[in-house]
């Protein structure tokens, strides 16, 4: 049942016929993530899920049919990434720092969702403090890919994109600071949707890289990634980046886009050398659906889009090195015991916990932001962020959407980028422009390759752009199918 209920309307509309109840929903769910081996789950909340199905089940029943309008995730299970926190729930980030970590609060996106009735089934792997792209980092053991489990599902988003994907819950929630949730969606064949930053609200996310991290849905239609966005989105004020716009009511765009006048700007940086053929031509595919349908490609262009990489891997991680300083052992870690009298070697062994990958990064960081090395890296980054943005506003004066890959390749094998972090960096090309410039992107499933990898097309808007957005990629998911 839980693989023929792939979406929130499918869900709502068994409930509302009596063909199941949200007790019995969720418990195959709960069976289901018993039974696979993907490893995508680090910890089940079975007794929160079963208490909230169990309210959900008392309202269905006084009411009769799911209040669509008041409780809009009534009954739906959802899966959370494990970097955002729910009160009395262990948090891991992925990282033996935080094995034993029991928060005590709930993320105002988790809370929202909640609120509207979803049941939360666990909390997904993913790269350690989501630095990654595989979720080979994580401290945790690799999670395999839905359908290809010689694969990985991408990341660092990778629990959530497999548990999507692989029938293990009706959505999930991902984060992005430079594509974890377009890269998995893409590889494991789901829908995810980064919003414009500043759209959902950061508190109780654990900070990667504060100026680039956003919380976004995962879902096997857009119509769930947009109905997600809506019930999560808008001003928190307990996130003074959370944009005090109020939230365009996401699901209202999903009718059919205006493609007469709409214009697709197709830059060409993003069809560079590396891009895997069948990506490409795929993704040219998709263009010419466009066009088919009406739309307008223009030919843009982002000239400092080649600096996207190297201006987000001295950024994200001088960020980094600043935000994951509190896990010393005494704020937040695991505290070692003997080492009362000497701080340094407490510092040594506390710190000790984090894996290879995020000490590669606060070392890298902690060196671009030390005197005399922070204005030739740091800051000479964060200019060549705002040329990038400013490419991008360009490009928007004469586009309505941007399309392109998400990334080069399709899901590759497991092991096959772990020796060489920079080919893994390399892979973020497509993703990171997005993150830099604070745009809403997502990645819509467009076909697959001869391996039967799922291929993604990557849709970008301008700022708070996602009701254009989603109403394009939901008319693609439908017109392509
Ligand atoms: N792969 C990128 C990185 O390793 C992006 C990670 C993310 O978006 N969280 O930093």
């Amino acid at each position: 049942m839980t693989q023929t209920l792939r979406t929130i309307r499918e869900v709502h509309d068994a409930f509302d016929q009596k063909r199941l109840s949200p007790m019995e929903l969720t418990r195959e769910y709960l069976r289901a993530i018993g039974a696979s081996r993907h490893n995508a789950f680090l910890t089940v909340c079975e007794e929160r899920a079963l208490g909230q199905a169990k309210v959900a089940e008392a309202l269905l029943a006084r009411e009769g049919r799911v209040p669509r309008e008041r409780l809009p995730l009534l009954g739906v299970p959802l899966a959370i990434k494990d970097n955002l926190v729910i009160d009395s729930i262990r948090t891991t980030c992925a990282s033996r720092i935080l094995e034993n970590y029991v928060p005590p609060y709930t993320a105002t996106c988790v809370a929202r969702l909640e609120a509207a009735g979803a049941v939360t089934l666990g909390k997904t792997s993913l790269d350690e403090f989501a630095m990654g792209g595989s979720n080979e980092n994580s401290a945790f053991g690799p999670v395999l890919h839905p359908t290809h489990p010689d694969r990985v599902p991408g990341g660092s988003s990778g629990g959530s994109a497999t548990a999507v994907g692989a029938g293990l819950c009706v959505a999930a929630l991902g984060s992005d600071t430079g594509g974890s949730i377009r890269l998995p969606a893409s590889y494991c064949g789901v829908v995810g949707v980064k919003p414009t930053y500043g759209g959902v609200s950061r508190y109780g996310l654990v900070a990667f890289a504060s100026s680039l991290d956003q919380v976004g849905p995962m879902a096997n239609s857009v119509e769930d990634a947009a109905l997600l966005l809506e019930v999560m989105g808008g001003h928190d004020p307990r996130d003074s980046t959370s944009a005090v716009a109020a939230a365009t009511p996401a699901r209202d765009a999903l009718g059919e886009p205006d493609w007469r006048g709409l214009r697709i700007g197709v830059p060409e940086e993003f069809f560079v050398e590396g891009l895997a053929p069948e990506v490409e031509r795929a993704t040219r595919a998709a263009l010419s659906w466009f066009e088919k349908e009406g739309a307008k490609l223009v030919p843009v262009r982002l000239p400092h889009a080649k600096h996207s990489v190297a201006v987000y891997y001295l950024i994200a991680v001088s960020e980094a090195s600043s935000n994951l300083a509190r896990f010393d052992g005494v704020r937040y870690g695991t505290r070692p015991s003997g080492e009362e009298r000497d701080l340094a070697a407490f510092y040594r062994k506390a710190r000790a916990g984090f894996g290879a990958e995020v000490k590669r990064r606060i070392i890298l960081g902690t060196f671009a932001l030390s005197s005399g090395y922070a204005e030739a890296y740091y800051r000479r980054a964060c200019q060549v962020r705002r040329l990038i943005k400013d490419d991008f506003d360009r490009a928007f004066e004469k586009v309505d959407l941007i399309a392109g890959p998400v990334s080069p390749g399709t899901a590759f094998k497991l092991g096959e980028k772990l020796t060489d972090p920079l080919r893994m960096y390399l892979n973020d090309i497509f993703t990171i422009p997005a993150n830099l410039a604070g745009l809403p992107a997502l990645s819509v499933p467009n076909g697959k390759d001869a391996h039967g990898l799922p291929i993604g097309l990557q849709l970008l808007a301008p700022q708070f752009g996602e009701a254009r957005l989603l109403g394009a990629a939901h008319a693609f998911e439908k017109g392509r199918a």
